[in-house]
């Protein structure tokens, strides 16, 4: 008992001293595994359109495709860059949308322009029965006292500490206009964060509001930042640098991102890939009941 323990003790002052020598990597235990799953650009997409060929995305699947994802993962992270409401003014189904975004549960939903798409009111409102874990770092509310969402977050993960950005670009805001918004310039912020928080920080992520060409300016300038998660182009894309990564996870939920980090030694390794969002893994029953419950009223407000 006494060996082991001792073999314990000796084995984390081998990974200290190796962290010592080799200096900071953005985190650092060896052989420490995260697993994140990401969206961005849900739209408000509450199920399958099933419209010609495509019967990806819809939020009646992407709940029991995360449900069967923490079975296996139960550390897993889950993390929205952004635009899960609609792109134009809906409430009844943007207030469905929120409710269950809430009842997934997400760690961290870097805010979109879209989200205020029914005005800041309302989302404050919905926000309040619903609280989501909201982050914008660099949106300031002038009007109000900003309470329903916070600047960053940082969150354990096993032995880890994961910190956890959000900007969006101003010009998001071109077509959905909030004067009691005021969008701060992103480098400062992003420069706050790195210098009070980066020294106790294993990991951070950023989610960027803003396209994959933005994230691949950003992950060259900070390289203290690993991963980047875009939202708001609607694009499938992913790209490794060395020791970081740039994702979006494309349109309407139809794929959800699912990454897999492992440090090993000096370099950090990402395994991405896109997962369909489909039947595969059945539909949410809950779901689908107020998804066709949604329906219904909009069938009947219409005739
Ligand atoms: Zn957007």
């Amino acid at each position: 008992m006494m060996i082991r323990k001792f073999g314990k003790q000796y084995l984390f002052v081998i990974v200290i001293v190796i962290n010592c020598i080799y200096g900071a990597l953005s985190f650092h235990l060896l052989g420490q595994t995260i697993h994140i799953a990401y969206t961005a650009n849900l739209n408000c997409n509450l199920e399958a359109c099933n419209c010609g060929d495509n019967d990806l995305g819809g939020m009646v699947q992407l709940a029991n495709i995360i449900d069967a994802l923490r079975d296996s993962f139960p550390d897993l992270l889950l993390i929205d860059s952004g635009d899960f409401l609609k792109t134009y003014p809906l409430e009844d189904a943007n207030r469905l949308m929120i409710e269950m975004i809430y009842t997934i549960k997400y760690d961290a939903i870097g805010l979109g322009e879209q989200e205020y798409v029914d005005g800041e009111d309302f989302l404050m409102k919905e926000i309040e029965k619903y609280p989501l874990s909201l982050i914008s770092t660099n949106i300031r509310c002038n009007v109000k006292e900003s309470n329903y969402f916070q600047s960053y977050k940082i969150l354990p993960v096993d032995t880890l500490s994961i910190g956890i950005v959000s900007i969006i670009r101003p010009e998001c805001f071109d077509f959905i206009r909030r004067p009691e918004i005021e969008i701060l310039p992103e480098e400062n912020e992003i420069e706050k964060f790195l210098a009070l928080h980066q020294d106790r920080l294993d990991l951070i992520i950023l989610l960027l509001h803003g396209s994959y060409r933005e994230g691949l300016k950003v992950a060259e300038k900070y390289p203290e930042i690993s991963i980047i998660i875009c939202g708001h182009t609607q694009e499938k894309y992913e790209k490794k640098l060395e020791n970081q990564i740039v994702l979006q996870s494309g349109v309407d939920g139809e794929f959800l991102g699912f990454l897999k980090i492992v440090r090993d030694n000096m370099k950090i390794d990402f395994q991405n890939k896109f997962i369909p969002v489909n039947d595969t893994h059945g539909k949410n029953a809950t779901f689908q009941e107020k998804v066709d419950e949604y329906f219904q009223r909009f069938e009947n407000d219409a005739n």
